[in-house]
């Protein structure tokens, strides 16, 4: 869920004045490789195989960058470590904390896209939300996102380091046994992730390892426009939590606002929630609903929406539309969103409507993407300059 991107955003990196920060950095990222990967990768450096475990531990559970802190290893594995790999986080063009809390980043990659990532934090704990792509090639008429095609994938190394960075933000290392601040994470930003579901399905299998980040796939939710096959896939590999985008009760609505839907109808899409495999009463589907005025938010919507999921463990999250320029739909009325609500609960469902959090930084995912070109450099400056503030405060005070 993004929006388009400006006239600036969609200039490749070497036309639009932003440095491709490491990419002449010819070193092995770490971030991403699978713990295999990472195994086979010190063989060939002629280290034996409990040094993966090691390695693994620094990375993923110190949250460590510096091979040269890392003091249970042997110097002279260090040197060579740094001379030929890296651990690597994106690089923050933009980030900002909104005045109920939530963050925000406008993470760029060697190559100078860029992604964002949001944190909204609740009480004692809260979820990162993060992006798989930049783009989305599959084009739903009232996502922003989709307005702009797909750029391309973020590999593994980029959705994990998105986790990393954010991590680092609050200083959340090593991985804490109890509660966490950075507690859950949704794939609801942008891009679509069973499109991308090697690179997601690498990364989240990271973040789960119980000897690094060591986050449960409970507390982990995919969000997808409905890719049916997909799904399968996602259920039996990673068993997350799902939440399906489905925002209409007829095919025929759902051809226009969710295009994918012309190849894996309703009937399709619902029999693929009846059978993936986590979901029961206590791990229920999560079915995103947009609320689009006039168009899918009548309370007769609402009754359909209660027949047609008859059998299958849900609930549901209205989603108020979040406009942006020249977007061909309104957002529902309050009024007929609570109206809508109300049926859902009437019915059994747990139904809320999701409160827009961060709206003083355009906190909503992807509105930074639709910032305009000056607003947009103005809050890097900001940024910049914060930076610049806390990196002299902090030599001053060390
Ligand atoms: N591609 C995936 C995940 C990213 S979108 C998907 O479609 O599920 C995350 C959620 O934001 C989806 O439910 C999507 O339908 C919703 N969304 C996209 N644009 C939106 C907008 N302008 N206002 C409100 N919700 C939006
Ligand atoms: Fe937006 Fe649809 Fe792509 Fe999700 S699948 S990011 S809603 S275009």
């Amino acid at each position: 869920m993004t929006q388009p991107q400006t006239q600036s955003q969609t200039q490749s990196p070497a036309q639009n004045n932003r440095p491709a920060a490491k990419s002449r950095d010819k070193r092995t990222d770490l971030v991403g490789l699978s713990r295999n990967e990472l195994g086979e990768l010190l063989k060939d450096m002629g280290e034996p195989a409990f040094r993966t475990k090691q390695l693994w531990h620094w990375i993923y559970h110190r949250g460590e960058t510096d091979f040269a802190k890392m003091t249970t290893i042997a110097k002279s594995m260090r040197e060579t470590l740094s001379e030929q790999c890296v651990i690597r986080r994106p690089e923050i063009s933009l980030e900002q904390t909104s005045r109920d809390k939530a963050r925000k980043w406008l993470f760029a990659f060697p190559d100078g896209n860029e992604a964002e990532t949001v944190f909204i934090p609740e009480d004692d704990r809260g979820a990162v939300c993060i992006s798989c792509q930049v783009g989305c090639s599959l084009t739903c008429t009232f996502c922003h996102t989709g307005t702009m095609g797909l750029v391309r994938n973020l590999s593994a190394g980029e959705i994990v380091g998105q986790f990393m960075a954010a991590r680092d933000s609050y200083g959340e290392w090593p991985s804490p046994s109890g509660t966490r601040l950075l507690s859950n994470i949704v794939m609801m930003g942008m891009g679509e992730p069973l499109i991308n579901f090697d690179n997601v399905s690498k990364a989240l299998k990271i973040i789960m390892d119980g000897e690094g980040i060591a986050i449960s796939k409970r507390r982990i939710t995919l969000s997808t426009s409905g890719l049916v096959p997909m799904m399968d896939r996602c259920g039996s590999e990673l068993g997350v939590n799902l939440a399906v985008s489905l925002h209409a009760v007829t095919d025929q609505l759902r051809d226009v606002l969710v295009p994918i839907n012309k190849k894996y109808p309703l009937k399709e899409l619902l029999a693929a929630c009846r059978r993936y495999p986590s979901a029961n009463n206590a791990r229920r589907i999560t079915f995103e609903y947009v609320m689009l005025r006039g168009i899918n938010d009548s309370p007769a919507d609402a009754r359909e929406l209660l027949r047609m999921v008859k059998g299958i463990p849900v609930k549901f999250n209205l989603i108020p539309f979040n406009p942006w320029p020249g977007a061909p739909y309104q957002c529902s009325h309050a009024d007929d969103i609570k109206r809508f609500s109300e049926i859902l609960n009437d019915g059994g469902f747990s139904a809320p409507i999701r409160v827009p959090r961060g709206r003083d930084i355009l906190a909503a995912c992807g509105q930074l993407k639709s910032a305009s070109t000056r607003d947009l450099d103005r809050l890097r400056a900001e940024s910049q300059q914060r930076k610049a503030a806390r990196e002299t405060q902090h030599a001053s005070t060390s």
